[in-house]
């Protein structure tokens, strides 16, 4: 096919930009991407796809290949499960109405989190709209960035661990579907769904291996295992898992700019895995900037 090997590693799968809840515009990160050395990027907002087009035209200005994708919000019962998916049709029915629910539904999510916040910190909804660009898909790191703004904490990696944290009693869940669904979607709608960092929870919590099954039955093309918050035990067992099932290896930084402290191209992936997501993405081909 015309346009096939005419990227460039280094790889990075992972990145997020002030769509969802990175610190930098897409035109920003495409640039700080290719300051990185990278030669390709993927942009991975959490549920839109709103940076696409920004991203498209600075990828083809800075000469770096773009790969379009999304970091899909899931549930699996109590935890949640986030799912990459790449090189889907931005325009399908499905994808569209099922993130515009997820999008909503965070807002609420946040709006009552903060409420609740807001009875023992001073803090308002509009101290989060202020960190929050237009049409943003929101979440806790936006209420983190507003707690870092009022000055009752330092970082969002400290109001994480405090304030934001599940256990703290402020800390709401929001609706998503489940991953079986969201994998299909993503298949149907011509993407290829990446499993991101599924180690995080340890061996003890890790999904079980017929979830695991059951995804790979939907259609689920990989695992997400270097990722700097994958667990080294669980990784090794998803090590042999993936092999057993047939499943790539994806490497990535899940980069937020300043908002967390992973870099990019700390974590890459193979141009073999690469060329697969490629072939199999059929829904937006990628920017060969
Ligand atoms: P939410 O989806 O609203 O519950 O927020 C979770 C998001 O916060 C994840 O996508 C992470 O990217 C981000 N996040 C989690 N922990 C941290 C941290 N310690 N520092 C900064 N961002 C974080
Ligand atoms: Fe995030
Ligand atoms: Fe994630
Ligand atoms: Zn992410």
């Amino acid at each position: 096919m015309a346009g096939e090997r005419r990227f460039r590693g280094p790889i990075d799968l992972h990145t997020h930009s002030s769509v969802s809840d990175g610190t930098e515009s897409p035109s920003q990160l495409i640039r700080a991407a290719a300051a990185a050395g990278l030669g390709t990027v993927a942009l991975t907002d959490h549920d839109s796809t709103a940076g696409w087009p920004e991203a498209a035209r600075m990828a083809g200005e800075v000469g770096i290949t773009l790969i379009r994708g999304m970091e899909f919000s899931t549930r699996e019962r109590f935890t949640s499960v986030h799912l990459l998916a790449y090189l889907f049709d931005p325009s399908d029915a499905g994808i569209v109405a099922e993130t515009a629910r997820i999008r909503a539904a965070r807002l609420t999510r946040a709006e009552q989190m903060v409420e609740r916040i807001g009875a023992d910190y001073e803090l308002t909804w509009d101290d989060v709209l202020a960190q929050t660009t237009e049409g943003a898909t929101v979440g806790r790191p936006h209420i983190a960035d507003a707690l870092v703004a009022r000055g009752l904490v330092l970082t969002r990696s400290e109001a994480f661990a405090g304030i934001l944290h599940w256990e703290a009693g402020y800390y709401q869940p929001h609706y998503a579907p489940d991953p079986l669904f969201a994998i299909r979607l993503v298949r149907a709608a011509g993407g290829v769904p990446v499993l991101a960092h599924p180690a995080t929870r340890g061996l003890a919590h890790m999904l079980p291996e017929k979830r695991l099954a059951e995804m790979v039955e939907a259609g689920l093309f990989g695992l997400e295992l270097e990722h700097r918050e994958n667990e080294p035990a669980a990784k090794a067992r998803l090590y042999e898992l993936a092999a057993k099932y047939g499943l790539a290896v994806t490497g990535s930084s899940d980069y937020h700019g300043t908002g967390k402290p992973n870099r990019l191209g700390e974590n890459t992936t193979s141009s073999e895995v690469l060329e697969q997501i490629i072939e199999q993405g059929t829904g937006t081909p990628p920017i060969y900037g």
